[in-house]
C-alpha cells in the first residue's frame, strides 16, 4: 500500500483485500471494509444528485460517529471537502463556520438534531440532515460512477483550535493526509509500523486532527477504527478491554482524567502498545505518573492543524531513562519532515538557539480557507510553515518547544517563556494547575503573573509560590504576583487559554507581540 495516495485508492484496495474485516466500529454502526467501500459509493451518488462535487464543502456538527467518518471518506473519494465543526461550539459559532466554509450540505450528529432547521436556512445549504435521516438517505442510494479526487485535491477543512485567536480553516489534501505515511513506511517508526492485529481508538473530537487523523490512520493501515462519541475515561477503558485497542491519541488533560478515574488501576492495558499524547505541553509530573501507571509505551506528538498533525515524535525509548533531559523534548522530525529554527529576521539559528520553529513536508496544508493574508504570513513561498511556536533544536536534532510566541512575556527586556515558569511551579505541593501570563507593568513593560488552581483540599499561599519559584529560576522569571482561581479556562481540545486570562489585565491597552 506504499504507493496509495488517496482515499479512493485506499477504500477500493481494502474493500477487496479484506472485505470482512472491521473498518469502523462506532456508537451508531459498525462497517466492514467491504461495506465501507460500498457505503461511501452510495454517499457519493447522493452528493452528486445534490450537485455537490470537487471543491464543494459539506459540514458535520456533532460528536464522533461511524456516520461522520463514512461521510468524510465518501466526500474525500469524490474531492468534496469535509468540514467537521467542534460540537462544544455554541450554535452561533457552529453556523458561522458552516457559512464561512459555504457548506452545501450539513449533517448533524446525535443530540444536535434541533439545529437542522437553523443550518438549512443558511443561503448555501441545500440539505441539512440528522444522523438517522442521513443513514436513511444513504441506504436509499444506488452507487454511481464518479471521477475520483487526485492526490493534490483538498479533502478536509479543519479549523485550528483558536488558542491564540480566531480559528482558521486549514485546507488539507489527500497527499497531506497520506504522504507522510508513505515516507515513513519501512523506517521502523512506531508511528507507522502497524501490524494486522492492531485496532486504533478515535477518542478525541473529530473536529481536531487528533480525532479525524486517527480515523485516517486506521484506514491507511486497513485496521479497525474504534470510535468513541466523545472522550470519557470509562469508555476508553471499555474500548481497551473489549475492542482490542492497541494504540490511541489523547491530549494531556485527558491523560490526567484517566489517571483520576477510580477504575484506572484495575484496567487491563496488556494489548495497548502505544499511547500517543500531545497538542499541548505535558507537565513532567503527569508524564511520570502515566508511565508508572499504564503498561504501554508512550509517544509524544508535536504538530499543528496546519501540518496535518504530527511532525515530530518523541519515541518510547526517550521516555524511559531516569533524569533524561529528552523527556522535556517534543521529539525529532518524522522521516520526510524538515524542521528549522529562525531568528527575528528570518535568519537560520544554530543548535540550542531559541527562535521560531518552522517546518516543511508533504504534511503542510494547502492554505487557510479564504484567508490569503494569514496564509501568506504562515507559509513561505518555498514551502515552510511558521508554527508560531518558540523553541530550539539540540545537537541531536530534537525539538524543544518553549512556548507560543504570542504568549512569550517580555519583562525588563528579558524573554520569559511561560511554560518554563509553569513547569517549575507544577512541582509545588499545593498546586493542581497553573498558567503564567504577562500583565502590564509600568516599570518592566510586562510583569510575570502566575494563575494557580489549588489541589483539592489545599490552600495556596501566593508568597510560597513566589519563594518556590525563586529557588528554582532566575529572578526575572519569578512571578511578581499570584492569582488563585478554581479552574483554568480551556478550549475544547483542553488547551489552556492564556489570552482569556490576560484579557482583563489588558483591557484598553495594546499588548506588543513579536
Ligand atoms: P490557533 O492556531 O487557532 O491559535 P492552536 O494553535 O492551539 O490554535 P492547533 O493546530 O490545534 O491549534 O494546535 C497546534 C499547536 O499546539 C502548536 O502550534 C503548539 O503550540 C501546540 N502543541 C502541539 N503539540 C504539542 C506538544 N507535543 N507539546 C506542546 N505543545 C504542542
Ligand atoms: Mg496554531
Amino acid at each position: 500500500t506504499a504507493d496509495l495516495f488517496t482515499f479512493d485508492e485506499f477504500l477500493r484496495f481494502w474493500g477487496s483485500d479484506r472485505p470482512q474485516a472491521t473498518a469502523l466500529d462506532g456508537p451508531d454502526r459498525t462497517l466492514t471494509y467491504g461495506e465501507l467501500a460500498a457505503t461511501t459509493e452510495q454517499v457519493i451518488s447522493g452528493l452528486i444528485d445534490l450537485g455537490i462535487g470537487k471543491g464543494d464543502r459539506i459540514a458535520w456538527f456533532g460528536k464522533n460517529s461511524t456516520l461522520y467518518f463514512t461521510l468524510f471518506f465518501a466526500a474525500a473519494r469524490l474531492g468534496a471537502v469535509m468540514v467537521p465543526i467542534g460540537w462544544r461550539l455554541a450554535p452561533a459559532e457552529a453556523t458561522w463556520i458552516a457559512s464561512d466554509a459555504q457548506a452545501k450540505a450539513v449533517f448533524l450528529g446525535q443530540g444536535f438534531e434541533g439545529l437542522a432547521p437553523t443550518f438549512a436556512d443558511l443561503p448555501t445549504v441545500r440539505m441539512a440532515l440528522t444522523q438517522d435521516e442521513a443513514w436513511r438517505w444513504i441506504d436509499a442510494q444506488q452507487p454511481a460512477a464518479f471521477e475520483p479526487a487526485g492526490p493534490e485535491d483538498a479533502v478536509l477543512q479543519l479549523y485550528t483550535s483558536g488558542t491564540t485567536g480566531n480559528p482558521k480553516g486549514a485546507v488539507l489534501s489527500n497527499r497531506n493526509l497520506f504522504g507522510l505515511r508513505k515516507q515513513s513506511i519501512g523506517s521502523d517508526q512506531p508511528y507507522t509500523t502497524m501490524t494486522d492485529d492492531e485496532a486504533i481508538l478515535v477518542a478525541m473530537p473529530c473536529a481536531h486532527i487528533g480525532g479525524t487523523g486517527l480515523g485516517v490512520m486506521a484506514i491507511g493501515a486497513g485496521l479497525p477504527g474504534i470510535i468513541l462519541a466523545e472522550f470519557e475515561p470509562r469508555a476508553v477503558f471499555d474500548a481497551v478491554e473489549q475492542k482490542g485497542v492497541t494504540r490511541f491519541f489523547i491530549v494531556p488533560a485527558a491523560l490526567q482524567m484517566l489517571l483520576n478515574h477510580p477504575d484506572c488501576a484495575s484496567v487491563d492495558f496488556a494489548r495497548v502498545k502505544y499511547i500517543i499524547y500531545g497538542a499541548s505541553p505535558i507537565p513532567l509530573v503527569l508524564l511520570r505518573e502515566c508511565i508508572a501507571m499504564f503498561k504501554a509505551e508512550f509517544i509524544q506528538a508535536y504538530g499543528m492543524t496546519e501540518t496535518t498533525g504530527t511532525i515530530c515524535m518523541l519515541p518510547p525509548e526517550d521516555h524511559c531513562v531516569e533524569g533524561n533531559q529528552r523527556m522535556r523534548s517534543a521529539g525529532k522530525p518524522l522521516p520526510g519532515v524538515e524542521v528549522r529554527v529562525v531568528g527575528e529576521n528570518g535568519e537560520a539559528l544554530g543548535p540550542n538557539e531559541i527562535g521560531e520553529i518552522q517546518t516543511r513536508s508533504s504534511n503542510n496544508m494547502l492554505g487557510y480557507w479564504n484567508l490569503p493574508e494569514a496564509t501568506a504570513k504562515t507559509m513561505t513561498p518555498d514551502g515552510w510553515i511558521a508554527t508560531g511556536d518558540a523553541g530550539y533544536l539540540d545537537e541531536d536534532g530534537y525539538v524543544y518547544m518553549h512556548d507560543r510566541i504570542k504568549d512569550m512575556i517580555i519583562s525588563g527586556g528579558e524573554n520569559v517563556y511561560p511554560a518554563q515558569v509553569e513547569s517549575a511551579i507544577y512541582g509545588h505541593p499545593d498546586v493542581q494547575e497553573v498558567a503564567v501570563i504577562g500583565v502590564p507593568d509600568a516599570t518592566w513593560g510586562e510583569a510575570v503573573k502566575a494563575v494557580c488552581v489549588p489541589k483539592p483540599g489545599h490552600v495556596i499561599d501566593p508568597q510560597s509560590i513566589i519563594d518556590w519559584t525563586r529557588e528554582r529560576l532566575a529572578g526575572f522569571k519569578v512571578p511578581k504576583s499570584v492569582d488563585v482561581i478554581e479552574a483554568l479556562p480551556r478550549n475544547p481540545s483542553g488547551k489552556i487559554l492564556r489570552r482569556t486570562l490576560r484579557e482583563p489585565y489588558w483591557a484598553g491597552l495594546e499588548r506588543q507581540v513579536n
